[in-house]
Formats: structure tokens, C-alpha cells, sequence
């Protein structure tokens, strides 16, 4: 066996050893994978893969984040997903049998938003008390982040998107890595599961940076991470850069695995823009959660250009083909 893979096998988590581990290939790279893949089963048995929805409750957002196309201005109309469409929403995919919802939304703290998600949270456990609520909303103060855990959420998703300061303000010009490792600090100890992770190939980013972003992901209290390949938004001012590199992400989102076998790891809708059967990938690499995107009213879907208008969007049947080809099985509920 090669001796990167040998050497993640003894638990050795250097930085050398990282570094050679992100840039393996061929056949090296599947026995990493292949060694994902174990720790992945043996945490979690069965081939399990938790299955989500998403509704992307609104696309209002003050954080201008220069590879989000919803940032640069072009998404036209902006929307909020009323508590009465939210609940149709719930409703509907309840009726399909999922149990784990994803609410996500642009940045916004205005307390109006905040009451607003939290009314409906609130609403949505009152009428579904089984439903697995994860937010994924931006920053926030500690006391907003309190008041949508009383109301019933249960996860947060909060991706410190590179853990290098300067390039993190240079993609978020309007906050700091500093405040954002205090978001996740406070989301820790209000009670919830959380998510956080970085992005890969971004303009500017070392194989260091990635080595430190996988270190910084064992520093905090996290019970899910991700990886996403940065993808060069053709409405945003990086779209003539490079992609991100599909290898590096999937190689990322293994050693994650390795040394955190516990935690739920995505296989997202951005694997498969980079690359196509990028999502299957993934769950070789040794993902075990996948999202729908079916909870978005149809008409809204358009105007949550995250990464760009024309963003894959993943289907059930494109999905559970993924899962299945993977040799793995579909679960309809929280797998922590
Ligand atoms: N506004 C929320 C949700 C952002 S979208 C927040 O800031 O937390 C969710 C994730 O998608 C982001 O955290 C980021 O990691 C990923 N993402 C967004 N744009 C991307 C791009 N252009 N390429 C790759 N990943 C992207």
C-alpha cells in the first residue's frame, strides 16, 4: 500500500503527511478512498446515507461574498418564503417521507428575519415534532443563534470557507475569520450539531491553506464537515479563474474522514457541476449525506443563484442513483 495511505492508517496526521494525502492519484488515490470508506462504515454500518431536502428560505443577503452570485447583484427580485408556504413545504416533503430539512438563506440579521425563521421552526416541530431541522442562515449574534435553537432547530451549518484570514476577507470583504470562528464557538455551545468546512481551489489558496483548513476542522466541536470544490460563478467577478480541482476536494473530503470517521460528510451538488458523476465520487471518497432540492417552491429556485444561476440542481432519482451505484443504502432520517 502506498506509504501516505499506510501512514493515515497509523493515525499520523502531519502536516507532511496531509499535504502528500491531498495530492495522491491513480491507484494511491483509491486506496485512500478505499480506507475512507472503512472508517466511514465502521462508524456509521450499513452504508448509510442520510438523505436531506433543502428550502432556501430567502435570498435576501447583506454579506456581498465575492464567489456567491447572489452577492453580486444579478439574482433579480428578492424573496422570503412565507410561515404558511414554509409549513405547504414541510408538508410536502414530509408526505415523501424525508425527515431531515435543510433551511438555508442569503445573510441576513435583521431580528425581523430571525423571529421570522424562528416562527417557522417553531411551526414546523409543532406540526412535525420527528423533522430534523439543520440551519444553514450565515452569521449571527450568539442571542439570534439562541432564540432559533429554542425554537426548535437542531443543526447549524457554518463553513469557515478557508481558514487562511487574509484570503477569507478578501472573499468576504464585510466580515472577518475571526468573527466567524466566534459564530461557530457560540453555536457550540448553545447546544447545536454542527457543520463547517471550506471550500477547495479558491483564487489564491495554497495546498498549505487546504492543510491547515482539514486541521482547523479537528480543532472544533463538529459533528458534520464539508468540502465543496470552488466553482468560478459566471455572475460573479471570479468567473474567468480556474475551478476548483475536483481531485483535491475528494481527496479532502477522505482525509476528513479519516481522521474525523465520525461525522456526517456531504456529497454536494457542487462535486457534480465540477465534474460530472462528481456526487457518486464523493460518496466514494467517503461521504455519507446527500440533498435533495426539492423543498425550494419551483418559482423561487431560479433567485438562489449560489454559485451561479445555472447551478446543477440535484434530483431524487440522480441521487439515489448515485447512492445505489455506490453500493450504499438511503436512510429517511437523522443518522446522528
Ligand atoms: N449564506 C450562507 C449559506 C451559503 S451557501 C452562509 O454564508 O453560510 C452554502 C455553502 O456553499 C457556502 O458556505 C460555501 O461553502 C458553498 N459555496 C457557495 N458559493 C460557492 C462557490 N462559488 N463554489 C463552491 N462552493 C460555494
Amino acid at each position: 500500500m502506498n506509504e501516505t495511505v499506510k501512514a493515515m492508517e497509523r493515525g499520523d496526521a502531519s502536516r507532511e503527511t496531509l499535504r502528500k494525502g491531498l495530492t495522491l492519484r491513480g491507484a494511491d488515490q483509491e486506496a485512500l478512498f478505499a480506507l475512507a470508506r472503512v472508517r466511514r462504515d465502521a462508524a456509521f454500518g450499513g452504508g448509510a446515507v442520510e438523505v436531506r431536502s433543502v428550502i432556501e428560505i430567502s435570498n435576501i443577503c447583506k454579506q456581498r461574498c465575492n464567489y456567491c452570485a447572489i452577492g453580486s447583484g444579478s439574482c433579480e427580485g428578492q424573496y422570503l418564503i412565507e410561515v404558511a408556504e414554509f409549513i405547504e413545504r414541510i408538508e410536502l416533503l414530509s408526505r415523501v417521507g424525508r425527515r431531515v430539512v435543510l433551511v438555508q438563506s442569503g445573510e441576513n440579521d435583521d431580528q425581523d428575519f430571525v423571529d421570522h425563521v424562528a416562527a417557522c421552526v417553531g411551526a414546523a416541530k409543532q406540526s412535525h415534532p420527528d423533522m430534523v431541522l439543520l440551519l444553514c442562515l450565515g452569521n449571527m449574534a450568539r442571542a439570534q443563534y439562541a432564540r432559533l435553537r429554542e425554537a426548535g432547530a437542531d443543526r447549524y451549518i457554518l463553513k469557515f470557507e478557508t481558514s487562511n484570514p487574509e484570503l477569507y476577507h478578501k472573499l468576504k470583504p464585510r466580515d472577518t475569520l475571526d468573527n466567524r470562528l466566534r459564530c461557530l464557538k457560540d453555536l457550540v455551545e448553545l447546544g447545536y450539531r454542527v457543520g463547517s468546512g471550506n471550500m477547495v481551489g479558491l483564487p489564491g489558496q495554497t495546498i498549505e491553506d487546504m492543510v491547515t483548513d482539514i486541521l482547523t476542522l479537528g480543532f472544533l466541536d463538529l459533528a458534520m464537515s464539508s468540502c465543496t470544490p470552488f466553482i468560478p460563478g459566471i455572475e460573479t467577478i471570479y468567473r474567468d479563474e480556474p475551478m476548483g480541482d475536483v481531485d483535491l476536494a475528494l481527496n479532502t473530503m477522505a482525509l476528513v474522514r479519516i481522521l474525523y470517521p465520525n461525522r456526517l460528510i456531504p456529497t454536494t451538488s457542487s462535486l457534480e457541476k465540477a465534474r460530472p458523476d462528481g456526487q457518486y465520487l464523493g460518496l466514494m471518497a467517503g461521504a455519507n449525506t446527500v440533498t435533495i432540492h426539492d423543498g425550494t417552491p419551483p418559482e423561487r429556485k431560479d433567485l438562489f443563484p449560489i454559485y451561479d444561476s445555472k447551478r446543477f440542481s440535484p434530483g431524487e432519482e440522480h441521487l439515489m442513483n448515485a447512492v445505489r451505484r455506490a453500493g450504499m443504502k438511503p436512510v429517511q432520517g437523522a443518522l446522528r
